[in-house]
């Protein structure tokens, strides 16, 4: 496929209103990366440490679809991977320093023993992900629909967890020293071991 472009153009970034010049190639013209076939993509092979140079190097990730791409320990640390489909990757122990997650979605994503200080995630899509021991110091959880996810022995001190909506979620053991939960949904959430009073505000544990 000589010459193949895909029909992505950047709309943010150091490439904006350029041409994606990603492959490889799929049917409707799209590169793996960009098509909006409903099929298993052939991603290359070097995925992980493809998408770390990009990383590095300050490139967009803009409207990647990323389902169930293997990307354990991956580093994509400050990366903007805002609004991103990453539903059921596996990011286990990668790091996620000041990435940017806003609106991505991470349903059902495994993220376990992940770093993710003070990265924003605002109004991201957690449904279901394992997010067991990971570190969300500092993290901006604000409005995250984290619905029955796994935050077992997750670090949450000082994390920004207003609106989020962490019912069913499984928190034992997490550390939600000088966390934010005002408005948080925590309805029939799993707290043993967690010290509610040292979080700045309280959450919502009505039902
Ligand atoms: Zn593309």
């Amino acid at each position: 496929m000589a010459g193949f472009i895909c029909r992505f153009t950047w709309t943010r970034g150091p490439d904006q209103g350029k041409r994606c010049d990603l492959g490889p190639r799929m049917e409707d013209g799209f590169c793996v990366f960009h098509s909006e076939l409903d099929e298993e993509r052939p991603f290359p092979r070097n995925l992980a440490s493809l998408l770390a140079e990009r990383a590095r190097k300050g490139q967009s990730f803009e409207g990647f679809h990323l389902a169930d791409a293997k990307l354990r320990r991956v580093n994509l640390t400050g990366a903007d991977l805002s609004g991103v489909d990453l539903s059921g990757a596996d990011l286990a122990l990668s790091q996620l320093v000041k990435t940017s997650l806003r609106d991505a979605d991470l349903n059902g994503a495994f993220l376990f023993g992940a770093n993710i200080q003070e990265a924003d995630l605002v109004n991201a899509f957690l449904m279901g992900a394992d997010l067991s021991e990971t570190d969300l110091f500092g993290a901006d959880l604000q409005g995250v629909l984290a619905f029955g996810a796994d935050l077992r022995r997750a670090n949450l001190a000082v994390a920004d967890l207003r609106k989020a909506d962490l019912s069913e979620a499984m928190l034992s053991g997490a550390n939600v020293n000088g966390a934010n939960l005002a408005g948080a949904q925590l309805t029939d959430a799993v707290l043993d071991g967690v010290d509610l009073d040292r979080a700045a505000s309280e959450a919502d544990l009505a039902e």
